[in-house]
C-alpha cells in the first residue's frame, strides 16, 4: 500500500501516512493534532524547510494584514483550504511578521501565491484569483 510523507500544520514533524487514510483526519505522530487541516494554517520561518516539503503540495498565500486585496482573498483562500485537504496543503505567510522570509521569497507585491512541491518552488502567481480561477490554476499544476 503506497503511503505520502506530510509534514504536520501544526509543527511541521514529518508524518507517514498511508494514502487510503488521508481522509480520515489523521493524527501526528508527535503533537498528535490533525496532520492535515482543513483551513489554512499559519508558515513561519522555522517551519517553512520542514513544510515545503513532502508528498502533498503546498500553496502558500503571502499577504499583510494592512493589505485589502489580501484581506478580500482571505475567505476565497479558506475555502480553497476545505475543498483541497488530501491534494494540496494551504498555509499564510504574514509578510511582515516574517519579513526575512518574505524578502528571501522575493515577494515584490502582495497578495502573492506560491506553490511548492518536493521542497521546489514551481508555480508563482501575483495578485488574487476568484475560487475558480483559483482551482484551476493549481489544476494547470497538476492538483
Ligand atoms: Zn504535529
Amino acid at each position: 500500500m503506497s503511503s505520502l510523507i506530510v509534514p504536520c500544520a501544526h509543527c511541521a514533524s514529518l508524518n507517514r501516512i498511508p494514502a487510503d487514510r488521508l481522509a480520515q483526519t489523521p493524527r501526528c505522530g508527535r503533537c498528535k493534532a490533525p496532520v492535515l487541516s482543513a483551513r489554512p494554517f499559519d508558515l513561519d520561518t522555522a517551519h517553512f524547510a520542514s513544510q515545503i516539503k513532502g508528498d502533498l503540495p503546498l500553496l502558500v498565500d503571502v499577504w499583510a494584514s494592512w493589505c485589502g486585496p489580501c484581506r478580500s482573498f482571505a475567505p476565497i483562500f479558506d475555502k480553497a483550504a476545505g475543498e483541497l485537504v488530501g491534494r494540496c496543503r494551504l498555509a499564510k505567510l504574514d509578510s511582515e511578521a516574517q519579513a526575512g522570509l518574505a524578502g528571501q521569497l522575493g515577494i515584490r507585491s502582495i497578495p502573492s501565491l506560491i506553490l511548492y512541491r518536493d521542497g521546489r518552488e514551481v508555480a508563482r502567481q501575483s495578485g488574487a484569483l476568484p475560487l475558480p480561477q483559483l482551482l484551476s490554476w493549481l489544476r494547470q499544476h497538476g492538483i
